[in-house]
Order: C-alpha cells, then sequence, then structure tokens
C-alpha cells in the first residue's frame, strides 16, 4: 500500500536533509528521496556538497596545504625536512573515507530523527491537495502521497558545447577531485570558486596549472582591492598562470592530451595539457521532476521559480538550494530548507540573501559577505572604508 505523509523531500544534499530532519523535529511525518549513487553504486546521501563538492574539496585542500607547507613553507621557519614524497593514492582515499563518513552520518541523522528515507528519482505524478510523487529506482517503482513537497534536487556542472567531459582528460568537479596521478600541466576553464580551489589542489601537487577565464575581471564579486592582492598572491607567489578575458574557440583531444584554441590578450592562442577542468558554473536540476505535471515554471536560466519565501506556484510546494535563484552555496541551501519546514509548520521564516557569506578555500582563504565598496559607491551610499 503506498505511503502518505505530512511533507516529502526530493533531495537529499544540505537543502533536503535539513529540511527534512527540521520538519520531522517540529512534528511532521517525513520522507526524503534521493538518487545520489557513489562510485561503488551505493546510495549516498549529502548531494553534490557531501560526495563531490564542498567536503572532498576541502579535504583535498587540506592535505595539499600540508604538502605545500613540508616542502616549500617551513624552510623558512627554520624547519628543514627532508625526503618528502607524495602518497597520492593515500591522500584521496583519505578523502573519500571522509567523504562516506560524513554521507554515512547524514542516514544516520535522518533516522535519529526518524525521518523515511527512499532512494530513487522522485518525480511528480499529479497535484492537488495532495501530491503523489513516484520514487523509480531501476525497474523498482513505488508511489507515495504527501500533503506539502519540498524540491531540493541541487545543480549539475554547466558544460561547453564543444568539450564533452569524459572524466578522463576533460574533468567536471566529480573527475577534478580523482586524478589518479599528478597532471604534468592542466588547464582549469574558469577562475571562479571550485576553479581556483581545483586549480590550487593540483598546483601544490606539483602540476603546471593554467587558468583561463572568460571574464574581464579577476573574481569580480569580490572588493577590488582583495581582488587585486589575490591575484598576485595566486600568481606571483603561487605559480598559477591565470589569463583573463579569453574566447574559447576549439578544444580538441588526442589519446593523452587536450589542446584549448583562444583568443587571449596576445590574440590566437593554443594551451596543450594534460587534463583540462572544466568549472564553468552550475546549473539547476530539474532533470525527471515532471514539474508540468503541477504547474510549476522555470525561469529563463532554468531556476524554478520561487517568492522570497521559496514558495512555488504549486500550493504547498516549496523549493530550496542550488535548484532556486540566489548563490550556488550549501548553507544557503541549509537555511531555506529550515525555512521552508518552518514555513510549513505556520512559522515566521524567511532567509536574507544579501547576508550570506562567501568564501573560497584558497591560500589565503577570502571570505565576504554583503556589498562590495564598489557596488556601495554605484548605487551613491554612503561608506567607510
Ligand atoms: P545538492 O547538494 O546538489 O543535492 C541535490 C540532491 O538531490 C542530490 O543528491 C541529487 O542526486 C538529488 N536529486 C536530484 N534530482 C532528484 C530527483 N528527481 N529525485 C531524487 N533525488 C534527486 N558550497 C559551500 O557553501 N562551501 C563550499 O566550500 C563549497 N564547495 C564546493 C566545491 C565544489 C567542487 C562544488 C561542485 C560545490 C561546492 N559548493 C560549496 C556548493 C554546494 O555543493 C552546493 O551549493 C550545495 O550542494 C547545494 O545543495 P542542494 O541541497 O541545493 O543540492
Amino acid at each position: 500500500m503506498s505511503q502518505t505523509f505530512d511533507v516529502a523531500v526530493i533531495g537529499a544534499g544540505p537543502g533536503g536533509y535539513v529540511a527534512a530532519i527540521r520538519a520531522a523535529q517540529l512534528g511532521f511525518n517525513t520522507v526524503c528521496i534521493d538518487n545520489w549513487k557513489n562510485p561503488k553504486g551505493k546510495p549516498s546521501l549529502g548531494g553534490t556538497c557531501l560526495n563531490v563538492g564542498c567536503i572532498p574539496s576541502k579535504a583535498l585542500l587540506e592535505s595539499s596545504e600540508n604538502y605545500r607547507r613540508a616542502t616549500h613553507g617551513f624552510a623558512d621557519h627554520g624547519i628543514q625536512i627532508q625526503g618528502v614524497t607524495l602518497d597520492l593514492a593515500k591522500m584521496l582515499a583519505r578523502k573519500d573515507k571522509i567523504v562516506d563518513q560524513l554521507t554515512g552520518g547524514i542516514g544516520f541523522l535522518l533516522k535519529k530523527n526518524k525521518v523515511t528515507s527512499m532512494h530513487g528519482l522522485g518525480r511528480f505524478v499529479s497535484g492537488g491537495d495532495t501530491y503523489q510523487v513516484e520514487v523509480v529506482d531501476g525497474e523498482k517503482r513505488e508511489v507515495i502521497f504527501a500533503k506539502h513537497v519540498v524540491i531540493a534536487t541541487g545543480s549539475v556542472p554547466r558544460a561547453l558545447p564543444f568539450a564533452k567531459v569524459d572524466n578522463q582528460l576533460i574533468l567536471d568537479n566529480e573527475g577534478a577531485l580523482a586524478i589518479p596521478s599528478v597532471p604534468k600541466k592542466l588547464g582549469v576553464i574558469g577562475a571562479g570558486v571550485i576553479g581556483l580551489e581545483m586549480g590550487s589542489v593540483w598546483k601544490r601537487l606539483g602540476a603546471e596549472v593554467t587558468i583561463l577565464e572568460a571574464l574581464p575581471e579577476f573574481l569580480g564579486a569580490l572588493d577590488e582591492q582583495i581582488s587585486v592582492e589575490a591575484r598576485k598572491i595566486f600568481s606571483k607567489e603561487q605559480g598559477l598562470v591565470i589569463e583573463l578575458g579569453v574566447k574559447i574557440n576549439t578544444v580538441t583531444t588526442t589519446k593523452n592530451q587536450v589542446t584549448v584554441d583562444y583568443e587571449g590578450a596576445d590574440g590566437a592562442q593554443q594551451l596543450v595539457v594534460d587534463k583540462l577542468i572544466m568549472a564553468v558554473g552550475r546549473a539547476p536540476n530539474t532533470t525527471g521532476l515532471n514539474l508540468d505535471a503541477v504547474g510549476i515554471k522555470l525561469d529563463a536560466r532554468g531556476f524554478i521559480q520561487v517568492d522570497t519565501q521559496c514558495r512555488t506556484i504549486a500550493n504547498n510546494v516549496y523549493a530550496v538550494g542550488d535548484v532556486v535563484r540566489g548563490p550556488m552555496l550549501a548553507h544557503k541551501a541549509s537555511e531555506e530548507g529550515v525555512a521552508a519546514a518552518e514555513l510549513i509548520a505556520g512559522q515566521k521564516s524567511h532567509v536574507n540573501l544579501d547576508t550570506i557569506p562567501w568564501v573560497i578555500y584558497t591560500a589565503p582563504e577570502i571570505a565576504w559577505v554583503g556589498e562590495t565598496e564598489k557596488q556601495l559607491k554605484a548605487r551613491g551610499a554612503e561608506y567607510r572604508a
């Protein structure tokens, strides 16, 4: 017999699992549906963030920074270390272990809070007073009913049409976190947060790294003074080659190499690398949800349309996290998840997107919140620097 829930959450990333736990804590009979599988083919909770995002990238940033200090940083302090070697397989295994521990922890948290966990692709069948959602896992199909639904299906890496990700030569974030040996030459397309973090990891481990960015400004969302200073440190001190304002023409592969033809400051140029990381942003993920069945609309960029309180056009259906407007950050997704659960319970709750902090976990780490000096100037606000 089909089960009926007060709240069904689709997606168990930082938006979904947090929404489900908060809903259960507020007394709702809650189900959390998620379709992620790890490389071993096992269901793994925690979404992009825990499986192939925040957590594994931070694990590798820490390991690679330790390696860099041991090879380059300590001598200045009068600490001599001889014979430092890199055991990359062990470094990657440590990262995988952290991911396994934390994703397993989400299962424990759901259980402890009496959230029912279902594995499979959640798909709307019909709406009305109660929503019918089908959960598809291979041949297995199960239908559940829910009075409220929270969509937290996250995002997927954006691709360039002429550079197909195979995670052998051309890598997305998943591939970039699992390169089995340090490439001699590494290219990164995109000098955003992910591109800089991944570029830093592999540079510290010994790769020659070139980052190509389409925008003319370096980290344009940042305070100008900090972005100028950061660029100097990345380029001059750390040796990352960063080219801005480039236009990529073609990306071609041979058996072992990738060639990028692009227009740079000095005209037509070519970059030949052993691996190429694509870090050109992320796109909202609504694949398979069958939103038409409940009349939910997407905006021009593919995000689910919501109001300031994450309500969609469909009664009692909310959407949170990367699948809706606003910064694509884990803590933003979680805040919206909490807010959605509290709104379902009739409480007052809202997320102020202007107060979401951003962090880049490079060296130096850079964090900011709110408007920059440039933005304040542009809107004629009074400010003190
Ligand atoms: P996700 O985490 O993407 O989770 C969505 C889940 O829903 C997935 O498990 C997916 O499989 C599942 N799903 C999708 N469709 C369905 C369906 N129809 N049925 C069932 N399940 C479905 N953010 C930070 O704040 N700090 C960081 O340091 C940071 N580092 C990052 C590093 C990298 C390399 C990347 C790629 C991202 C990073 N982020 C970071 C961003 C962060 O990962 C996302 O903002 C966050 O994961 C969004 O959470 P979410 O719950 O909206 O979606």
